[in-house]
């Protein structure tokens, strides 16, 4: 019979596993931390076991990570890899070293694909396949850790493949798992969810408690103009949206940062500059501007490196914090989705 693969289980399922098989609740939290943080995998070696116990755990588990098919390391250390799911789906995940500093930032996804759409995102042309579950979300940093140790990354975004917001109950489940004390430890100020703005469940993550980062895809500070790149905004407008992100930043007491991609000619002007100073006005933030990663097919363009000096300058005495990022690991195709993307067309990567 195949191993149940416990990847993904909460603190409460592997209690209910082990009053299963007969044994004290307690014992359940005692394999959570074993897997989770600890890092042991092998049932053989959890030595507050009896050795009936081990023996049943191997009989009939595992703890099973995700297979990697595909790993590429840009110039400036950016890795990104590429997973193959149970069913055959692809799914990425880019680890972000920062030089002059211990800070590694692993981008994990939360769907294979994404059905929001954006007119100028790699996975939202790949269409929506479905939802990652807890195991596959947690999965792409279970892999890190068993492959790099246990400081293989500090700080976790949800910037990866998918709406994290559209896969609510079980991104939830996840980010328990990371901010676990028994578990993955890591603390809330280290995990970012990313999201394109579906204003219902920003105001629904805020009641959960967990108070972890908030990003935002902004893009345009103009309606009219954000409609056009992002099919959200038509349903949930930026008047709305604010709302719901003033509501977020109140009640979990964390900045928000809002992403600004720059795409030359489009949303660059004084005007652009003004709306979004305004927008974000009151609100303790911070802006984080970069320039568009051209996308195969796409007609946008990217901006050179003085028009995007141009709009932070000029933001900058307007807004709290603004931020230009430099594009990593631009020549292994590390932007949202780019690699799955080419993964389906059946493209070759370029390593
Ligand atoms: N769906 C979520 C999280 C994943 S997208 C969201 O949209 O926030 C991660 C980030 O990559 C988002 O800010 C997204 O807007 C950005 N992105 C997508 N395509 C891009 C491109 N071609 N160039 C630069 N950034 C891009
Ligand atoms: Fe989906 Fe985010 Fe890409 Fe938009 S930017 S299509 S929400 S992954």
């Amino acid at each position: 019979m195949a191993k149940q693969n416990l990847l993904g289980c909460t603190l409460s399922e592997l209690e209910q596993l082990m009053i299963d098989l007969g044994e004290k609740k307690f014992r359940g939290g005692q394999l959570f931390k074993w897997l989770y943080r600890d890092n042991q995998y092998d049932f053989e070696l959890m030595t507050d076991f009896s050795k009936d116990l081990r023996k049943t755990l191997d009989e009939k588990f595992e703890f099973k990570s995700l297979e990697l098919i595909h790993m590429q390391e840009s110039e400036d250390g950016t890795r990104k890899f590429l997973f193959n799911l149970h069913d055959n789906l692809p799914v990425e995940t880019v680890l972000i070293p920062d030089f002059g500093s211990e800070r590694k930032t692993v981008c994990i996804s939360s769907q294979v694909g994404c059905a929001v759409n954006c007119s100028f995102c790699a996975t939202g042309q790949m269409g929506f396949s479905r939802d990652l579950t807890p195991g596959e979300i947690i999965g792409q940093l279970i892999y890190l850790r068993e492959n790099f140790g246990a400081d293989a990354f500090s700080n976790v975004v949800m910037m990866g493949m998918g709406e994290p917001l559209a896969n609510f109950d079980n991104v939830v489940k996840a980010i328990e798992l990371m901010l676990a004390p028994t578990g993955m430890m890591l603390s809330r100020k280290k995990v970012t969810v990313s999201t394109s703005g579906h204003s219902p469940k920003i105001r629904k993550l805020a009641d959960t408690g967990l108070n972890i980062c908030l990003a935002i895809s902004l893009h345009a500070a103009i309606q009219e103009k954000r409609v056009k790149i992002m099919p959200i905004a038509e349903t949930f407008g930026l008047e709305k949206l604010m709302q719901a992100i003033r509501y977020y930043a109140e009640k979990s007491r964390t900045h928000v940062m809002f992403e600004y991609i720059i795409f030359d000619n489009f949303n660059d002007t004084m005007k652009d500059v003004h709306a979004l100073a305004k927008l974000v006005r009151g609100l303790s933030c911070k802006i984080n501007l970069l320039a568009y990663n051209p996308v195969d097919g796409l007609d946008f363009q990217r901006p050179s490196d003085d028009k995007m000096n141009w709009f932070g300058g000029q933001l900058a005495p307007r807004v709290p914090v603004v931020t230009v990022r430099k594009s990593r690991g631009r020549d292994i195709d590390a932007a949202c989705g780019q690699l799955a993307a080419k993964q389906r067309l059946g493209k070759k990567h370029n390593v």
